[in-house]
C-alpha cells in the first residue's frame, strides 16, 4: 500500500489489463485515446494505447460510460455524491416528504405505490430532461444560476445562499461549538486554510514557534503542496519534494497491520498515543501547532480507529495545547451512520474540514469550521491588523452552497442517516462474508465504507508480488462486469452513494464475489 497507495485507474503494470481483461468493452470509436488532458492520480496518460473510461451520464446508482455501458459507482463518484443521482423511493417515508417532486420545475407525475405510500417520480420526459439526477438539486442550481449565478464573499460582500450554508453548517456540527465557517472550493484548500487559520492564531497569541502540524502515516488530506504534505502516502510526496519540513508523520492506526503479538487493541492505541507523545516531546511541545486525522481513514486503506485511539491521541493533543483537526472530508454528513465522524468516536475538534458530500458532489465547495476559542483570536487579531487577507475567489460560491443547502436540507428531511444505518449492515455483513478468501487479508469498515487488502497467506507481512497487480485485476475485474471500485495497490475501496437500495446492494456484493473469484484463480496461475 505505502508502495502504490494512490495508482489510478491503470500503471504501467496494468496496462495490459486493458487488452487482457476488457478487450472487448473499450471501445475508442470517438478517439479518445491518447487525449489532451493531464489525468489526476492517472499513470501512463501519455500512453497512446491506454483508453481513458469516459462517463456520460448518471442515474441512481449508477453511471454509463460513453458507449452505453451501465457501472453500479461502489465509490459514489470520489466518495462524494451520497444522494447518488436520484432519489431511492425508500427514502421518502411519507407521501409530505415526496415533496422532493414538487419543485417549481413541474415534474410530479406520481407514477409508483411504494410500501402503500404514493411516490412522485418524474415522468419519462423530465427524467430524460434531468438526465436522472437528483431535481431537487439540479432545481437549486439552476435557480440560482437564474437569479445570481455568481458573487463574491470577500470586503464584507456576500450572497444570501452563502450566508445560509454558514448558519446551517455551523448548527449541523454538534460534536463541538462551531463559530465561524471558512468556505473553499475543495478538501485540499480546506485543509490548506487549516494550516493558515492555525499558523495566524499562534502568531497572534505571540506563539511565533508554535507551527508545526503533526498528521499520520497513510493518511490523506488533498493534493495541494501543504495538503499533499499533511498526507501520509509516499507517492503524494515522492518527485514533488515533499513534505514542507513543518509536517511531522506519526503511527497509523492500522491494528491488523502493526499490532505486536499478543497486543489487544487497546494497547495497541495506547502505544500509539504513546508514540505521539514522545514525537510531541521530542520536538518540542512549543513548536507544535496542531494534529490533523481523518475519523476513518479514506483513501489510505479504508482504516476504522482502533478502541480507545482517539480518546488517548486527544488527550495527549490537549495536555499540550496542540489544536485538534478532524478532517471530515469523507466521513462527513453521514457516511459512518452519524452526521459526523466526530459523533461515532467522541471527538472534539477545534478545527474541521468538510467537503464532497456537503454538496453532494454536484457542484465543487469545501469549508473549515472553527471553534469560538480559535475564531475569537483570528478576530481580534485581524480587527489590529485591519483585514484577514485569506480567500479565494470561489470562496461561498452563490451556486455552490445553494446546491449545498438543498442537499443537507434533503439529508435530514428523508432521515439520511436512518438509511445509512438501515442498509450498511447489508452492505457490510454482505462483504465481510468473503473475509475467508485466501486471498484476502483483511477486510474492513463501518457505515457505508469499506476496504479490502489483497495479501498472500492472510497475513499483513505477505504482500503479494506488486508486478501481479492483483489488486488492479479485480479492480478491472469489476470494471468489465459493470462496477466501479476504487483500487488503491492491493486494497480495494468502496463507499457507496447513501441512496443505494437492498438490490443494489445485492448486486454489489454478487458482483464482488465474481470479480474475487477470477482474481483467486489469477493467484492460482501466477503462482
Ligand atoms: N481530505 C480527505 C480525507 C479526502 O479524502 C480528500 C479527498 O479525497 C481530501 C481531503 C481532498 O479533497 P479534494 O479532493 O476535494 O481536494
Amino acid at each position: 500500500l505505502t508502495e502504490a497507495p494512490l495508482q489510478g485507474r491503470w500503471n504501467s503494470t496494468v496496462a495490459s489489463l486493458q487488452k487482457d481483461v476488457l478487450a472487448t468493452e473499450l471501445k475508442d470509436e470517438k478517439g479518445f485515446k491518447g487525449h489532451s488532458m493531464l489525468a489526476p492520480f492517472t499513470a501512463g496518460w501519455q500512453t497512446t494505447d491506454l483508453h481513458p473510461l469516459v462517463i456520460d451520464k448518471s442515474e441512481g446508482s449508477y453511471v454509463y460510460d460513453i458507449n452505453g455501458k451501465k457501472y453500479l459507482d461502489s465509490l459514489a463518484g470520489l466518495w462524494c455524491n451520497p444522494l447518488g443521482n436520484i432519489l431511492h423511493p425508500s427514502l421518502i417515508k411519507s407521501p409530505k416528504s415526496s415533496s422532493i417532486w414538487e419543485t417549481n420545475l413541474e415534474i410530479t407525475e406520481p407514477s409508483a405505490v411504494v410500501d402503500n405510500i404514493q411516490v412522485r417520480r418524474p415522468d419519462t420526459a423530465s427524467l430524460m430532461s434531468y438526465g436522472g439526477n437528483e431535481p431537487r438539486l439540479v432545481a437549486a442550481a439552476t435557480a440560482q444560476l437564474n437569479k445570481l449565478p455568481f458573487y463574491h464573499s470577500f470586503w464584507n460582500r456576500t450572497t444570501k445562499p452563502t450566508l445560509d450554508l454558514a448558519k446551517e453548517v455551523q448548527e449541523m456540527f454538534t460534536a463541538t461549538e462551531i463559530e465561524k465557517v471558512f468556505f473553499t472550493n475543495s478538501g485540499s484548500d480546506a485543509n490548506d486554510t487549516q494550516v493558515k487559520l492555525v499558523w495566524y492564531y499562534n502568531n497572534a497569541l505571540g506563539r511565533p514557534n508554535k507551527k508545526k502540524f503533526i498528521a499520520r502515516a497513510k493518511s490523506y488530506h488533498g493534493s495541494t503542496l501543504i495538503s499533499a504534505s499533511l498526507s501520509g502516502l509516499p507517492p503524494l510526496h515522492q518527485q514533488f519534494d515533499l513534505p514542507a519540513p513543518f509536517v511531522l508523520h506519526t503511527d497509523c492506526p492500522h491494528y491488523w497491520r502493526y499490532h505486536l503479538p499478543g497486543e489487544t487493541e487497546e494497547e495497541f492505541s495506547t502505544r500509539l498515543a504513546n508514540n505521539l507523545e514522545n514525537l510531541i516531546l521530542k520536538e518540542g511541545p512549543e513548536t507544535v501547532a496542531a494534529f490533523i486525522a481523518e475519523p476513518v481513514m479514506g483513501a489510505g486503506g479504508v482504516i476504522p480507529p482502533p478502541a480507545t485511539y482517539f480518546e488517548k491521541i486527544q488527550a495527549v493533543v490537549r495536555k499540550y495545547d496542540i489544536l485538534f483537526i478532524a478532517d471530515e472530508v469523507i466521513c462527513g454528513f453521514g457516511r459512518l451512520g452519524t452526521m459526523f465522524g466526530c459523533d461515532k468516536y467522541n471527538i472534539k475538534p477545534d478545527l474541521v474540514s468538510v467537503a464532497k458530500a456537503l454538496s453532494s458532489g454536484y457542484m465543487p465547495i469545501g469549508a473549515v469550521l472553527v471553534s469560538p476559542e480559535v475564531s475569537d483570536v483570528i478576530h481580534s487579531q485581524s480587527n489590529k491588523l485591519g483585514n484577514f487577507s485569506h480567500g479565494f475567489t470561489y470562496s461561498g460560491h452563490p451556486v455552490s452552497c445553494a446546491v449545498a443547502l438543498e442537499a443537507l436540507k434533503i439529508y435530514k428531511e428523508r432521515n439520511i442517516l436512518e438509511q445509512v444505518n438501515s442498509i450498511s449492515p447489508r452492505f457490510q455483513d454482505g462483504l465481510k462474508a468473503f473475509s475467508s478468501s485466501p486471498i484476502i487479508g483483511e477486510i474492513r469498515g463501518t457505515g457505508l465504507i469499506l476496504g479490502t487488502e489483497f495479501t498472500d497467506n492472510k497475513s499483513p507481512n505477505d504482500p503479494f508480488p506488486s508486478e501481479w497487480g492483483i489488486g488492479a485485476y479485480f479492480g478491472a475485474q469489476c470494471e468489465k462486469i459493470g462496477m466501479l471500485v476504487r483500487v488503491a495497490g492491493d486494497n480495494i475501496l468502496m463507499s457507496p452513494p447513501f441512496i443505494i437500495s437492498p438490490d443494489e446492494v445485492d448486486e454489489l456484493i454478487s458482483k464482488y464475489g465474481k470479480a474475487l473469484k477470477a482474481t483467486e484463480e489469477r493467484v492460482q496461475e501466477l503462482k
